[in-house]
């Protein structure tokens, strides 16, 4: 029999894992099923708030851990660590890119849940744990480009960045999903035993993303599998990678096959999860 190995499996979330427009994961019900017999950890890396996860994780019971605002935060076995700047450096850096510029400032971090709600589109309660954020704030404002400018400039004088996502310019700090996923391996080498019961020294890591956040996850990892976009059809590759496969289908339906087909190599199982001898 091939030697067992440890795996951990890193996958995004909006766009990867979950389809971009249903939210469903349906689609990759097989592959998931086939993780959870084989008791390899998965970890959801999401730039969504650690409450966001704990709610998608509570119903699904999916995840092994959670990484959260785009690396900021690792929770494992309910202890969370915060990897990106203080809450008090992301106030204080908003208050002075507020003081310095020339439109009302608001953030996720300041408003009430029903504003979050009234920009975003989500219920409420989303909206509550869209808002609970520990080292990001997307802002709420209708900039100039020199009030993006100076809001930038700002934020890097205090080692933060200015990052723009679908909608919002987010104050957030230089971690990333790369450097969350390192962390992630360190704690879970804590608890995890290899077939013959010794710690896990080396794991073998697989990671699944769509964009260009996802970068940092898929460079450190054994195995890279990008995830088409669903409107767009992005097939450029997002970095160079020794062993980078697309999917071939976008979200949930491409996470399947890809998965299974490096289960299927690196695993003595088939896609049935039945053990193969020999
Ligand atoms: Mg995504």
């Amino acid at each position: 029999m091939p030697e067992s190995r440890a795996i951990v499996i890193f996958t995004d979330l909006d766009g990867t894992l979950l389809d971009h427009d249903t939210y469903s994961w349906e689609d990759a019900r097989p592959a998931l099923d086939r993780v959870n017999l084989l008791s390899i950890p998965l970890i959801a890396v999401s730039s969504k708030t650690l409450a966001e996860l704990e709610h998608i994780n509570q119903n699904a019971e999916l995840f092994d851990g959670l990484i959260a605002e785009n690396g900021g935060i690792v929770s494992l076995k309910s202890a969370m660590e915060q990897h990106g700047p203080s809450s008090e450096t992301i106030d204080m850096v908003r208050e002075q890119i507020r003081s310095a510029i020339h439109v009302p400032l608001r953030s996720f971090r300041t408003v009430e849940p029903e504003i979050i709600a009234a920009e975003t589109g989500l219920s409420l309660d989303d909206a509550i744990r869209a808002g609970q954020r520990h080292c990001s704030d997307p802002l709420i404002w209708q900039p100039s480009a020199q009030d993006v400018r100076i809001a930038r400039t700002i934020a890097e004088q205090k080692g933060l960045n200015l990052v723009k996502g679908g909608r919002f310019h987010t104050i957030c700090g230089p971690s990333n999903k790369g450097h969350a996923m390192k962390r992630m391996l360190e704690r879970l080498a804590v608890f995890y035993r290899d077939m013959s019961g010794k710690p896990v020294k080396r794991f073998t890591t697989i990671a699944l993303g769509d964009s260009p956040n996802d970068i940092p996850m898929l460079a450190e990892a054994d195995f890279a599998v990008q995830i088409p976009t669903k409107n767009r059809g992005r097939k450029a590759p997002l970095l160079e990678h020794s062993n980078l496969r697309l999917a071939p289908y976008p979200g949930p339906a491409g996470w399947n096959v890809a998965l299974n087909e490096i289960l299927d190599e690196i695993t003595n199982t088939n896609k049935n999860s039945e053990v193969l001898h020999g």
